[in-house]
């Protein structure tokens, strides 16, 4: 783009996001991440034009690498199998390439790039050096036998073996992905290597250096940080009624400590319904449920007698409540189920789930003054302790349990400051998402001004 052509930070912005469409075409998830970001941004683009001279722009918007690559394994009948690998390394102005890998059948490049995107900033939030990225494959773990799942992850990691290192890009997991794919994937890093890299992937289970309070940290990191957020406005978890889309990892935790901290959780769903708890969702029978037998929420109902299954789960947000807690997937809220849920009431919504909203229904529920917990900054606390999982592998020592959760709730009550402070300095006093937006961009677009154009 030529200067003249920047001097208008508002039409220099559009153009950005014009050259993003062209460029990616089809990848709708991920220009509605680079547009959230860039067009919140530009009360800081107006005060600083050297990010503009230096092209930062144009070149956060692009990946510094991606790979996809063919992964072929054979299922229990013997049968040949194809799956697509994909690895986007998006930057690395502040530290290696870090970020989840994502095991589903909807993965594509626009998701991929999609989150990566987005982890760049909530990276840049944690202040841990850490860089973007992210990954994944189109395979599906429902329904896969362990043998099935083992032989996946080492074909896998056969070809991401090749772009990962505790310098390089270090993986962790996501939907599909948790404690025992990360331990095959390990298992086959460590063989191919012939060394015991531990720092080379995070949310390893404990036993093999991972660290304590990784399983819980972006569910209770959520929860810290709604906390916060309710506490500045005068309000407490306390009694309050809660929704948690989702039942998985994050979600899981992040009704184990909503209740810990007095709130009443009625109801949660999967990706077949959900289930209303008229005493509460039992957080123990959830997990036996989910982390134990990877069952459906079905089963639910057969230990609680107060409980009912519906098998829609978007009707979940019919259900009225104080606090709204999407924990389970891009763009479950839309704007019919903002307003349903302003209608009833919500007074705050802390998205745990990655761009769990859509930019309509953000706009709505900031126009009527709902407290909105953005993804980036507040499901932080995942990526928060897999960087905590690096420095203590780094220092071959381990941390205890009370000591990792306190740095977890120092780092999101940190955020939330960040974020609460920069939307009042730049005059839009409780807008965390543009306050989170423009203070992580700032970090990272400066760390990128001192590293030349690179
Ligand atoms: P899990 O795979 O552990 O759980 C995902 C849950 O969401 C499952 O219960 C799944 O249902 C449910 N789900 C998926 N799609 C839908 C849908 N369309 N409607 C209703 N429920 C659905 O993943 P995580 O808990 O790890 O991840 C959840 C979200 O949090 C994702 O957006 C992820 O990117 C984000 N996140 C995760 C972090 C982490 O540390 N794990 C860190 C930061 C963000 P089912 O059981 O039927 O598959």
């Amino acid at each position: 783009m030529e200067i003249e052509e920047r001097v208008n930070v508002n039409d220099y912005v559009f153009k950005v996001l014009e050259t993003v469409k062209l460029r990616n075409p089809g990848e709708k998830e991920f220009h509605q991440a680079v547009e959230e970001v860039l067009t919140s941004i530009t009360p800081l683009l107006e005060e600083r034009k050297e990010y503009l001279e230096a092209g930062i722009l144009e070149r956060i918007v692009e990946p510094e690498r991606v790979v996809y690559f063919r992964v072929p394994w054979i299922d229990d009948k013997g049968r040949t199998r194809v799956n697509r690998g994909f690895r986007v390394q998006f930057n690395s102005a502040l530290g290696p390439y870090k970020g989840g890998l994502r095991f589903h059948p909807t993965v594509n490049t626009s998701i991929v790039k999609f989150l990566g995107f987005e982890q760049i900033f909530k990276n840049a939030l944690t202040g841990l050096p850490m860089g973007g990225g992210k990954g994944g494959s189109d395979f599906n773990p429902k329904g896969k036998s362990d043998m099935e799942i083992m032989k996946f992850c080492q074909s896998f990691m056969t070809e991401l073996s090749r772009y990962i290192g505790d310098d390089i890009d270090v993986p962790a997991g996501d939907i599909g992905v948790g404690d025992r794919e990360i331990g095959y994937l390990f298992g086959q890093f460590k063989r191919l290597k012939g060394a015991y890299e531990v720092g080379a992937l995070t949310g390893k289970n404990i036993r093999i250096g991972g660290s304590l309070v990784r399983k819980e940290a972006t569910g209770y990191g959520l929860i810290y940080f709604v906390s916060r957020m309710l506490e500045d406005n005068g309000l407490t978890l306390e009694n309050k009624k809660v929704i948690v889309s989702g039942s998985g990892n994050v979600a899981i935790y992040a009704i184990e400590k909503a209740q810990q901290l007095g709130a009443k959780v009625l109801a949660c769903s999967d990706s077949s319904g959900f289930v209303y708890d008229y005493d509460g969702i039992d957080v123990e029978i959830l997990k036996a449920i989910k982390e134990k037998q990877r069952k459906s929420l079905t089963e639910y109902i057969k230990f609680r007698p107060n409980a009912e299954y519906n098998e829609n789960s978007k009707n979940i947000w019919k259900i009225p409540c104080d606090i709204a807690l999407p924990c389970a997937t891009q763009n479950e809220i839309d704007e019919e189920i903002a307003k349903i849920l302003i209608k009833n009431g919500v007074k705050a919504v802390g998205e745990g789930a990655n761009m769990p909203t859509t930019k309509e229904g953000i706009d709505l529920f900031i126009k009527n003054k709902v407290l909105f917990a953005p993804a980036k900054a507040s499901n932080a606390g995942g990526v928060a302790v897999s960087g905590l999982e690096m420095i203590q592998n780094a220092g071959k020592t381990y941390w205890s349990y009370e000591e990792v959760d306190q740095r977890l709730k120092k780092i999101m009550y940190e955020i939330y400051k960040i974020a609460s402070e920069t939307a009042e300095a730049f005059n839009e006093p409780g807008n965390l998402l543009k306050g989170a937006n423009i203070a992580s961009f700032e970090k990272v677009a400066n760390a990128m001004l001192i590293q030349g154009i690179v």
